[in-house]
């Protein structure tokens, strides 16, 4: 029971703004500022251009959601999203090959990306204590030579200036954040990249229980000596989300031959079989995505009272690990927890918490992309001994499931990445490793004939 509210205001009404809302509504009386407008929630609107491209939510993404938003996941199936063992339903390729197939008794929940902020939306928005406010943010407002922040300045005429004891900042890769900071005179954080630049197409054709043998979605990860990747996910009201990707600018065309062709250059035919035998419901889209950024708050010494960053404005990871908005449901539900033991010392103790969230979703995502000696990025001596591991370690997931299904929890964040290197893991890459298929005549791994189909 909470005698006084507090007052907050987050910017941006995007997945990380929503969820920053429903984590202080039980302490506070919120106001989410969004520059676009409302009207235009289940369409695709300006601020989240990515919206359009295939969007996965992770298993642990799922439970944060459903633990901050009870009954969600009810939510998310009435909304037609589908319900798949990543293990069994769908293939992992991974080096080109697949990893072993097998029902491992974990939930995949595919949902497009403007449906699922949409759901979050209405729930955010049915709160008491929550008012989503059309409205720009332009600054903020501070006191005491810029240690505290107070407030923020808006586009809104009606309300020029809105009053806070605390400020949440989730506007995403363009954040100002760091501009605002710099403003105040206040230390601002160094950064990590990757600069894997990986450009996304996607486009939606219509689902037929028949393609990919009665499959729900594949990946082809792309891998060292081979920059591109596909996906394929089964979404609501009978739709394939299909993405094709290339790293390092390697660029796949929105024109259809060409994208077809992209998809056949890949090592498994798999995408290209189901993008002839589907029908397509719209254009493909592209998008660029140059570099994975992170940045470092938790190494500052000192931060303003009152100000937060989270969600893709603190770190955005390279898309095609599906990260960006469970490690924001992961920070919201550590907001929660924090807010609700207090506000004293709040910016410090988030960014800390958050950080251990991010280094984990980071080691990943970077740890992958490091793998390609081109990409740009801080190559340590460590990961190039665990690369190595972990090509063996891909290698043996094709042929024993065990080892596959550790790979399926660690991907979705189920387990920390540690879990592949426990001793009764490193036994069976060693044994798994030997029993897996030879390369090809074609420099391509062979594809493990458990997976590979046609549509
Ligand atoms: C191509 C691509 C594919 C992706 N695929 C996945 C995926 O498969 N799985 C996954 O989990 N994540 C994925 N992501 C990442 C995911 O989109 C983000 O992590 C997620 O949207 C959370 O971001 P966010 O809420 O922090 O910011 P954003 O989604 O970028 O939203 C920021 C919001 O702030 C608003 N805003 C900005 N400035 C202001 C201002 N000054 N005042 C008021 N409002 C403002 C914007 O209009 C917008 O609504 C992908 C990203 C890209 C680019």
């Amino acid at each position: 029971m909470y005698l006084e509210r507090g007052r907050a205001v987050v910017i941006g009404a995007s997945i990380a703004g929503l969820l920053a809302a429903q984590a202080l509504s039980k302490t506070h009386k919120v106001v989410v500022l969004e520059r676009d407008d409302s009207t235009t929630q289940l369409v695709l609107r300006k601020g989240v251009p990515q919206r359009r491209q295939l969007h996965v939510l992770l298993a642990q993404g799922a439970k944060a959601l459903a633990e901050l938003l009870p009954g969600f996941t009810d939510d998310l199936v009435a909304a037609g999203a589908v319900l798949t063992d990543p293990q069994l339903d769908q293939t992992y390729y991974l080096d080109g090959r697949a990893i072993a197939r097998a029902p491992s008794g974990l939930t995949s929940i595919n949902v497009s990306r403007p449906r699922l902020e949409h759901l979050v939306r209405q729930r955010v928005e049915s709160l008491e204590h929550v008012k989503i406010q059309h409205a720009e943010a332009l600054g903020l407002i501070t006191e005491r030579d810029g240690a505290v922040v107070t407030g923020v300045q808006t586009t809104d005429p009606r309300t020029p200036q809105l009053a806070a004891d605390l400020v949440v900042d989730a506007t995403g890769r363009g954040s100002r954040a760091l501009h605002w900071l710099g403003e105040l005179g206040a230390s601002t954080p160094d950064s990590s990249r990757v600069e894997m630049d990986v450009i996304y197409v996607t486009r939606h054709y219509r689902w037929k229980a028949h393609h990919l043998d009665g499959r729900h979605g594949l990946l082809v990860a792309p891998f060292p000596g081979f920059p591109r990747g596909g996906a394929a996910v089964h979404l609501e009201e009978d739709q394939w989300a299909v993405v094709l990707f290339g790293l390092m600018g390697k660029d796949p065309s929105t024109e259809e031959a060409e994208m077809l062709a992209f998809a056949k250059s890949l090592p498994v035919p798999d995408l290209a079989n189901l993008m002839e035998a589907a029908e397509p419901l719209d254009k493909p889209v592209k998008m660029r995505y140059p570099a994975s950024v992170r940045w470092h708050f938790e190494k500052l010494r000192q931060h303003p009272a009152g100000f937060l960053v989270m969600g893709d404005a603190l770190c955005s990871f390279n898309p095609t690990y599906g990260q960006g908005m469970s490690v924001a449901a992961m920070e919201a539900l550590a907001l929660r927890d924090l807010v609700s033991a207090g506000t004293g010392g709040l910016p410090a103790r988030f960014y800390r918490i958050a950080a251990k969230i991010i280094d984990a979703a980071w080691a990943l995502a970077a740890g992958g992309d490091l793998r390609f000696p081109e990409i740009k990025g801080r190559h340590t001596p460590i990961d190039r001994v665990l690369n190595g591991y972990l090509d063996r370690y891909r290698l043996a997931a094709c042929v024993d499931p065990t080892l596959g299904r550790t790979f399926v929890q660690v991907a979705q964040m189920l387990v920390p990445a540690s879990a592949m290197v426990s001793p009764g893991h490193l036994i069976r890459v060693l044994r798994g490793s030997r029993r897996a298929l030879p390369r090809d005549g074609m420099g391509f791994p062979v594809p493990n004939s458990s997976g590979a189909g046609t549509s």
